[in-house]
């Protein structure tokens, strides 16, 4: 008496494993991971460190005043530019607001490089108090503590 092999079972309804069959066209976010005064460490994307907001049909890099084309690749020769990394420096984050760097861009607006926005001057001090903006610092913390370089 023969016991039947176990049967294979077929592989007709399993369909190939998701992560790898999607082969990123979008390449994934870049992140910038910052090191702070108090060697406390937050993890921004990387659009956001260098002042690039993303537009309906453009990018604009907020520190150049210079409009990108929604093109990744332009966007990465943007950020590599002497001239960017120029203006780049003429914006250092602001001391006061320690982790919450921010970048006055001129007497009425600064941007806020954790959520990737501008925020006017009048309304800094409501934009870094508001639940919005602590929660992407938390994120940025949090991302920290999982986030490895590749
Ligand atoms: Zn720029
Ligand atoms: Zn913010």
């Amino acid at each position: 008496m023969s016991v039947p092999a176990l049967r294979q079972p077929k592989r007709s309804k399993k369909t190939t494993p998701p992560k790898k069959s999607i082969t990123c066209r979008k390449p994934e976010k870049e992140y910038v991971i910052l090191t702070l005064k108090d060697d406390k460490k937050l993890v921004v994307t990387s659009d956001g460190y260098h002042g690039i907001i993303k537009m309906e049909s453009m990018y604009l890099c907020v520190l150049c005043e210079t409009e990108i084309d929604l093109d990744d690749k332009c966007k990465a020769e943007h950020k590599n530019l002497e001239s960017h990394l120029k203006t780049f420096e003429k914006f250092p984050h602001l001391e006061g607001f320690v982790e919450n760097l921010v970048r006055q861009l001129n007497k009425n607006s600064c941007y806020c490089t954790i959520c990737n926005v501008m925020v006017s001057t009048n309304f800094l001090m409501r934009h870094v108090e508001g639940e919005a903006h602590k929660q992407e610092l938390e994120r940025a913390g949090i991302r920290a503590s999982v986030y490895k370089p590749k």
